[in-house]
C-alpha cells in the first residue's frame, strides 16, 4: 500500500484511528440499540459543542451543502427577506441556494480576504429590513473568519433570525449558540469535527424549531426537518436509512472533542494555527487573508516570488504533505493548508519541515530549521 500521507487540505481533515476503528466495525441495524445509544449521545453531544442547552441537533445523511440548503428551506420562506453576508466562494452559495428557492434576499460582501464587518451589518440593517441573517463563518475560500459574536450583537437588536454556516469552524472555533443568540448551526462532519465526510450536521434554536413549526409546508420532502424531528427524539424509528457507520463514528468524534475539552480545543486551534503561520512566515511565504480576519483553522498562503504553485504542491505531496489548490479567483496564486480537527503538535511540525525540504527542492535558498525554530517559538511542547 502507498504511504499514507498527511491530509492537510481545508476539509477532510485527517481521521484518528479511534474514529476509524468505530466505521470498521460490522454495520448494525439503523435502528437496533447500539445505534439508538451512538446517535442520542451524539445529539446530547454535538449541544455540548455549539453550547445550546435546549436546542434540536440534527444528524443526517449528506454534506456542508444539504446542511446550507435544509437550513435556509426550514426557516424561510414566501414573504421572508434573507440577508447574506460574505466572504467568499460559500457565502456566494448561500445566496445561489436562496436564488434556488426563489427566496427574496440580498448578498452583503465584503472583498475576499476580509469579511463583511458589524458595521456594515448595522448600516445594511438600518436601509432594509430582514428577518434572516446567514453568514459564513470561515470562508474556506479565503480564510477569512467572520465576526460572529459582534454580529449577533447588532441582530439581537433587530431581532433576525440568525443563522452561521460553521462547516470550516464548528467545534475548532467557539460558537456559543445561547450566549450569542445563534438561532442555527449548520456544518459537516469532515472539518473541524475530524469525521470523514457524509453527514450534514444542525443544530436549531428553540425559536427556529418555532420558526420551522410555524411554516405550513417547505418545498422539500428529505430536507424537511420536521420529518426528520420523531427520529432525533428516538432513533428507533425509521424515515430514511441513517448511515449508520459514519454515525456512530461521529459520536466517537463527539467523545473525543468532549475528553480534549472544547474550551481547550479552540486554544488548540488558534495554537497551531498561529504556529503553522510563524513557520511558513519564516520560510518565506505571506498570507491572503487580512491579518485582522486570519481563521485559526486554515490558511490561504502565498508563494515566495518565483515559486510555482504546481510544482509546490507536487513536491510538498512527494514529501508526504497534501495541500489544497486556491479556490476560483485565487486558483493557482495561492494553496490553502487546514489545520483543524485532531491534529497534533507533532504534525504541525512535520508540516513545516516537509515545506522547508520541499522549497529546498525546488532549489530556493532556506535557512535550515528556520521554519521549525518559528513553530516551536510559538508551541513550546
Ligand atoms: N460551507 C463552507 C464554509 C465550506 O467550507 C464548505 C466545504 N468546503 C461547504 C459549506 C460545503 O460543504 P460540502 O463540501 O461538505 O458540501
Amino acid at each position: 500500500m502507498a504511504q499514507e500521507k498527511l491530509l492537510l487540505i481545508p476539509g477532510p481533515s485527517p481521521v484518528v484511528p479511534r474514529i476509524l476503528d468505530v466505521l470498521a466495525k460490522p454495520t448494525v441495524s439503523h435502528v437496533g440499540p447500539d445505534m439508538v445509544h451512538d446517535f442520542k449521545e451524539a445529539c446530547e453531544n454535538l449541544k455540548k459543542i455549539v453550547f445550546c442547552e435546549n436546542g434540536q441537533p440534527f444528524i443526517i445523511s449528506g454534506a456542508g451543502t444539504l446542511s446550507m440548503e435544509m437550513a435556509i428551506l426550514n426557516t424561510a420562506g414566501p414573504g421572508d427577506r434573507v440577508l447574506v453576508l460574505s466572504q467568499g466562494y460559500f457565502g456566494q452559495r448561500m445566496a445561489q441556494i436562496c436564488l434556488a428557492f426563489g427566496l427574496e434576499h440580498d448578498l452583503l460582501e465584503s472583498n475576499w480576504g476580509k469579511a463583511v464587518t458589524s458595521r456594515e451589518l448595522e448600516q445594511r440593517l438600518r436601509a432594509k429590513n430582514y428577518n434572516i441573517v446567514v453568514c459564513t463563518h470561515v470562508d474556506t475560500s479565503t480564510g477569512a473568519c467572520a465576526p460572529v459574536e459582534e454580529y449577533s450583537q447588532v441582530l439581537e437588536k433587530a431581532g433576525a433570525l440568525f443563522i452561521v454556516d460553521g462547516v470550516c469552524a464548528t467545534g475548532g472555533i467557539p460558537e456559543r449558540m445561547d450566549a450569542w443568540g445563534i438561532d442555527v448551526v449548520l456544518t459537516a462532519a469532515q472539518k473541524c469535527l475530524g469525521t470523514p465526510p457524509g453527514l450534514s450536521i444542525l443544530v436549531l434554536s428553540e425559536q427556529a424549531m418555532e420558526k420551522r413549526r410555524n411554516m405550513a409546508t417547505v418545498p422539500a420532502y428529505y430536507s424537511d426537518l420536521l420529518r426528520w424531528l420523531p427520529i432525533m427524539h428516538d432513533p428507533s424509528k425509521y424515515f430514511s436509512t441513517p448511515c449508520v457507520n459514519e454515525v456512530r463514528a461521529f459520536a466517537e468524534a463527539t467523545r473525543i472533542i468532549l475528553e480534549e475539552g472544547i474550551e481547550e480545543r479552540f486554544e488548540r486551534h488558534e495554537a497551531y494555527g498561529e504556529a503553522i503561520r510563524a513557520g511558513l512566515g519564516a520560510l518565506g511565504f505571506s498570507f491572503f487573508t487580512d491579518p485582522s480576519f486570519l481563521a485559526s483553522t486554515l490558511s490561504v498562503v502565498r508563494y515566495p516570488d518565483g515559486v510555482d504553485d504546481k510544482a509546490f504542491r507536487a513536491g510538498l505531496n512527494a514529501n508526504g504533505v497534501v495541500v489544497a489548490g486556491g479556490l476560483a479567483q485565487t486558483a493557482g496564486k495561492v494553496f490553502r493548508m487546514g489545520h483543524m480537527g485532531n491534529l497534533t503538535s507533532a504534525q504541525v511540525r512535520l508540516v513545516i519541515d516537509a515545506v522547508e525540504k520541499t522549497l529546498a527542492g525546488l532549489g530556493r535558498p532556506v535557512t535550515p530549521g528556520a521554519g521549525r525554530k518559528a513553530v516551536d517559538d510559538v508551541l513550546r511542547v
